[in-house]
């Protein structure tokens, strides 16, 4: 390239912009993501693979079948409308997208009539990073974009792809952060293309003995190359929703840690590293108890610093224990897994506004720890 000798600017050098998405279309992404995180509202992760659901069957003793699938569904997607004061979006595996509740509506009708917004994990599972110490990235673009405009045109709005980061003496690497970064950007940008809010979800896992500094470090590390990989990409960042961990200790850390102390750490690596355009961020409960996530929640939302984006939950595990452990697969049983269901969603609308009083009640299984190691979603 030839290097001009003075100093007006060459706009062959410039960095350039072509138009990606049209205002109309950056309008909807806005828009979308904005209803998905109103005041008070959070997310439903109801997206567990056929795998992950054979787990949580297994431990109430309910075969994993396809129909055992579909009726603990049922029973989530059928709940009260009032859900949708605190529900501003439910995620939905493949297989859930295309099966009916008992009253013979497709489960997305059913949550569309509610006013709840529909969304769709898209990524396929992680795959080992060869000649690291067992870090992974996520796969699943090949055809992304295909798949995206299907789900687009039955009724999909968002869309969720986990990337996966541990924590260790070494990890995570460089090259472990870089590559989670881009495929998380790639990711964004197809969905964006086609209608679909991103949510972009590189959860660190709690795995480990390490304090809550060393999370901290490692989370701000992760998502500073993650808004360098969305710039980059061109990611239209009023349009997406950004799913982290919390900042806490690892899970065999000896040291505990306060909601207060879990609340600033978490802030604090959020405002250093998240623009503010960014409409919400919504967290994963990553193994806590239910009533942990909730109070940690409720913390995050109460720290005296300027928070420019909603801090809400986007929870799987600690908004179905309760309702799993009630329901034990009978039908009997289906009201009163609804509720408790109810119950953890209202606690947690509260807690995303920072308005969640305990009454010091909470039942067992809310307290109940809800890790496994190296989680698989
Ligand atoms: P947990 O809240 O159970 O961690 O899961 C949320 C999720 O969707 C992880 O991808």
């Amino acid at each position: 390239m030839r290097s001009t000798p003075h100093t007006e600017p060459n706009n062959s050098e410039m960095t350039h912009q072509f138009p990606s998405l049209s205002p109309e279309q950056k309008k909807e992404l806005s828009e979308i993501a904005q209803k998905i995180v109103a005041p008070g509202k959070g997310i439903l992760a109801a997206d567990e693979s056929t795998g992950t659901m054979g787990k949580r069957l297994q431990k109430i003793n309910v075969e994993n079948n396809e129909e055992n699938r579909r009726c603990f569904r049922d029973l989530l997607f059928s709940v009260d409308p009032s859900i949708a004061n605190s529900i501003g979006g439910v995620i939905f595996f493949h297989e859930t997208l295309y099966q009916k509740a008992n009253s013979g509506k497709l489960f997305p009708q059913v949550i569309k009539e509610k006013g709840i917004v529909v969304g769709i994990k898209v990524d396929k599972g992680t795959a080992g990073l060869n000649g690291t110490d067992g870090e992974t990235t996520t796969q699943g673009l090949d055809g992304l974009s295909e798949r995206c405009a299907q789900y687009k045109k039955d009724g999909c709005d968002f869309a969720k792809w986990r990337c996966v980061l541990k924590i260790s003496d070494g990890c995570p690497s460089a090259l472990a952060i870089a590559e989670n970064a881009n495929v998380l950007a790639r990711y964004a940008s197809i969905c964006q293309q086609n209608g679909l809010v991103p949510i972009v979800e590189p959860e660190i896992l709690p795995d480990g003995d390490h304090d809550l500094q060393r999370c901290q470090y490692v989370t701000e590390k992760v998502l500073a190359a993650v808004y360098k990989a969305l710039s980059d990409h061109h990611v239209y960042l009023e349009g997406t929703l950004l799913k982290p961990n919390m900042v806490t200790a690892g899970h065999s850390c000896p040291k505990k840690f306060t909601p207060a102390e879990v609340a600033m750490a978490t802030v604090t690596a959020l405002r250093r590293t998240v623009p503010a355009s960014v409409p919400g961020i919504c967290f994963l409960s990553g193994g806590q108890s239910e009533e942990e996530a909730s109070l940690n929640l409720n913390a995050i939302n109460q720290v005296p610093l300027l928070r420019p984006w909603k801090l809400t939950f986007s929870y799987g595990r600690a908004l179905q224990a309760s309702a799993l452990a009630a329901w034990q697969g009978k039908a009997a049983n289906m009201k009163a897994a609804q509720e408790a269901f109810s119950t953890r969603a209202k606690i947690n609308g509260q807690a995303s506004k920072g308005e969640y009083k305990p009454s010091g009640t909470a039942d067992t299984a809310s307290m109940k720890s809800l890790y496994t190691a190296s989680y698989v979603y």
